[in-house]
């Protein structure tokens, strides 16, 4: 499936936001953002205009898509089924984005980004409750158990993303275990527990029309 292969740190300046999409370089100096806080292109430091309702919307639709990596096909079938749920419809979306498998062992810390986390998923390096699992959007449940696999412990990624995790920036509906290479999804989180700066219902309204 096609993806976006072009340079991540555009897409941040486009959205006009650090959007997380290189790992550590993001928290360091050297993250583009902090010295061109800029839309690219060549009329991206001039361009000064108003955004009409659709374009304010289109553009929060399109940073949550980019912080998760996701296509539109497959964000749109998230969307009908976060409109199905009961509840909030924008919170249920970010409630499903952020079960996924990729975005589990990304927040644990097991990678450094999601686009990291998403490889390691597919290299078949984590299970599941026990079971090799090389999907990505796996939806993850409460109380589901995911785990580095025996052959992958010493994964360098794997150990160099742990050493950056602090606890007091771990999520409180997710438990990490170090010593065992494990995380819990101990709950699926509110929304105050996705530290996203997002409207998400300019995206419900988008879709709703
Ligand atoms: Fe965005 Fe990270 Fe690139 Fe900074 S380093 S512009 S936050 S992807």
């Amino acid at each position: 499936m096609a993806r976006y292969v072009g340079p991540v740190c555009k897409l941040c300046r486009r959205e006009g936001q650090k959007l997380f999409l290189k790992g550590a370089k993001c928290v360091s100096p050297k993250c583009p953002f902090e010295s061109r806080n800029f839309a690219p292109g060549q009329h991206g430091r001039t361009r000064m205009f108003k955004q009409s309702e659709y374009g304010l919307q289109l553009r929060e639709k399109q940073k949550v898509r980019r912080i998760y990596g996701i296509l539109e096909a497959q964000f749109h079938n998230y969307y009908k089924k976060a409109v199905k749920q009961k509840g909030i419809t924008g919170e249920n979306l970010l409630r499903l984005l952020e079960s996924r498998l990729d975005n589990v062992v990304y927040r644990l810390g097991f990678a450094p980004s999601r686009k990291a986390a998403r490889q390691l998923v597919r290299h078949r390096h984590f299970t599941v409750n026990g079971r090799p699992v090389d999907i990505p959007a796996y939806q993850m449940k409460a109380g589901d158990v995911v785990k580095v696999r025996e052959k992958s412990r010493k994964l360098d990624l794997v150990h160099q993303s742990l050493r950056r995790v602090r606890e007091e920036q771990q999520p409180n509906w997710l438990e990490l275990n170090k010593a065992t290479l494990t995380g819990t999804l101990v709950e699926l989180p509110a929304r105050q527990d996705i530290p996203l700066e997002v409207n998400e219902s300019l995206i419900v309204e988008l879709y709703s029309k």
